[in-house]
């Protein structure tokens, strides 16, 4: 799979693994926009800081997102007031505008050419039964002293009911900006090591060591950026955490684009922004989104975006598809400060449910804060600690019967498919002595067979015809189909079978 942004960057050729045991006062896992965040500021403090990236740098969530950064994060300020109190809406918001301000100016401050434009972000309606949603919301904006006005035009060609408005947000080219901020920590320092997993923390007396690639890092600080929680005790993040998937298309509309970065408030959550790419602007629309490891079809996910996008602009001609997943907690605020209290020099950064642009930034100032031993008045509403399952038991519920079902009951149950059924560029779940097998078979036949247990937890893996993955429909760690780990939590690969 591969987006705009990957293909916009360069791959840094100059970095290696982790071949020896080293030292750092900080110890950086992931360099997605978080991890690149927090190696950014570090550097410029003077730390001495690696980074261990399990893959290639920012290849994960960072890589395949919409890129806008707004505080406006769909119809979200009226629910905070109602859940945790103005005072508590009223710093998430802040926090938010900040990190609006904190990327302009680095990006203005190190003259990154990651395409920045100043755009308005709207939370837009096409049904009028949505109206009164969009007005409470821009009547608990203000309330919090933000600006947020009503607006029934857009200047794209679909009609609307209204409209909420917050100007004076951004967008960028994401990945050009992750990489201009890995190079300047590196020319002042930083190492990054790609091809390293890190599979474990440890506290020896003041210190952390840090396991990867069979050497030991040992650093005074960690910080975990690996988007979902590598590390299951302590932290149990599995318990208060799901994953979501959404799937997005660039297209070249043939015509040229209004400005300004959409989405709908209601499903399917449609989402709009254009891109420079190539010379051109170009369109992207993105949605449908589910819990990642459901079933899925190509129908309902990109199929359903090209049909918008050809009802739009029937002569578009699709340049990209890709979808990727992001956490989110079960009361919709990230979890941001110590990955446990038996850890508390270990910090961390996760669930920043599709809004990741601004609150990676949020979470970096943040833990640099902690390390430095400042204050941080954002810091108490994000707290990483807490645990409140009835803040949203709908889902806690869904994802403990999910666990069940994947973990034991599924599991029990006999595959219902047979090998010669299985399609070719197709996949599914065979039993074979009654060892379940997942089988699949790329367009010429060939059989990639492996074992579809998640090395996370063990829960059963299904099939997404989609994007030809095995994906945990427990905690959304997902796989390609020749079994290599390619999402969080898990990071070891699954065991395979030659049965060609
Ligand atoms: C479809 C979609 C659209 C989105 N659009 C927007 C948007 O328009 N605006 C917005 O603000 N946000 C958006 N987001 C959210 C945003 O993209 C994410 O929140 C953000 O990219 C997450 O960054 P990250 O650094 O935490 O994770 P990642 O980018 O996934 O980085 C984590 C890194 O850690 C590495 N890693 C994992 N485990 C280990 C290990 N054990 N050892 C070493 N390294 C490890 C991974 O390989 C990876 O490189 C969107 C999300 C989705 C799903």
């Amino acid at each position: 799979m591969n987006s705009v942004w990957l293909d916009s960057v360069n791959r840094f050729d100059n970095l290696g693994s982790l071949n020896e045991d080293v030292e750092a006062d900080i110890c950086i896992i992931g360099a997605g926009i978080f991890g690149a965040t927090c190696a950014y500021y570090l550097s410029k403090l003077g730390y001495k800081t690696i980074v261990l990236e399990k893959d290639d740098i920012a290849t994960k969530t960072t890589a395949f997102t919409t890129g806008k950064i707004t505080s406006q994060h769909g119809l979200f300020y009226s629910y905070l007031i109602k859940t945790f109190g103005l005072s508590f809406a009223k710093d998430y918001f802040d926090s938010n505008e900040e990190a609006i301000n904190n990327i302009v100016n680095i990006i203005e401050d190190e003259k990154i050419n990651c395409d920045l434009e100043l755009q308005n972000n709207y939370v837009y309606t096409a049904s009028a039964s949505s109206i009164p949603a969009i007005e409470e919301e821009i009547s608990a904006v203000q309330s919090l002293g933000g600006s947020c006005e009503f607006t029934t035009t857009t200047s794209f060609p679909f009609k609307i009911k209204g409209a909420a408005c917050f100007k004076n947000q951004a967008q960028f080219n994401p990945l050009k900006y992750v990489h201009a901020l890995c190079q300047k920590s590196i020319d002042r320092g930083t190492t990054f090591y790609i091809n390293t997993v890190a599979t474990n923390i440890e506290k020896h007396g003041e210190l952390y060591q840090t396991f990867a690639n069979n050497h030991i890092i040992t650093s005074k600080y960690v910080i975990v950026a690996s988007h979902y929680p590598f590390m299951k005790l302590p932290g149990f993040y599995f318990s208060k955490m799901y994953q979501s998937t959404s799937y997005i298309i660039a297209i070249d509309a043939k015509k040229t684009l209004p400005n300004g970065m959409y989405i709908c408030s209601d499903v399917p959550h449609f989402s709009f922004r254009t891109a420079k790419f190539n010379g051109k602007r170009i369109l992207l629309i993105g949605g449908f989104e589910h819990k990642t490891g459901l079933p899925v079809s190509y129908k309902d996910s990109y199929g359903a975006l090209e049909n918008e996008a050809k009802s739009l602009y029937p002569e578009c001609e699709v340049l990209y598809k890709w979808s990727t997943e992001d956490c989110i907690s079960l009361d919709k605020v990230p979890y941001i400060g110590s990955y446990s209290p038996t850890l508390p020099n270990v910090f961390v950064g996760t669930g920043f449910k599709k809004w990741g642009m601004t609150l990676s930034n949020v979470a970096a100032n943040i833990i640099v804060d902690k390390i430095q031993n400042v204050d941080n008045k954002y810091a108490e509403i994000y707290c990483s600690s807490r645990f409140d399952a009835f803040k949203n038991f709908k889902e806690f519920k869904n994802m403990m019967v999910q666990s069940a079902n994947s973990l034991i009951f599924n599991k029990l149950k006999p595959s219902e498919e047979d090998f010669e059924e299985i399609p070719n560029d197709s996949g599914g779940i065979i039993q074979i002595n009654k060892e379940k097998v997942g089988i699949y078979k790329d367009v010429n036949g060939k059989v990639f067979a492996v074992k579809p247990i998640c090395t996370h937890l063990g829960c059963l893996l299904s099939w997404n015809d989609v994007d030809k993955t095995w994906d945990c429909p427990c905690h959304g760690s997902r796989y390609d189909f020749s079994g290599k780990n390619i999402y969080n939590p898990a990071f070891d690969d699954l065991e395979t079978y030659d049965i060609n």
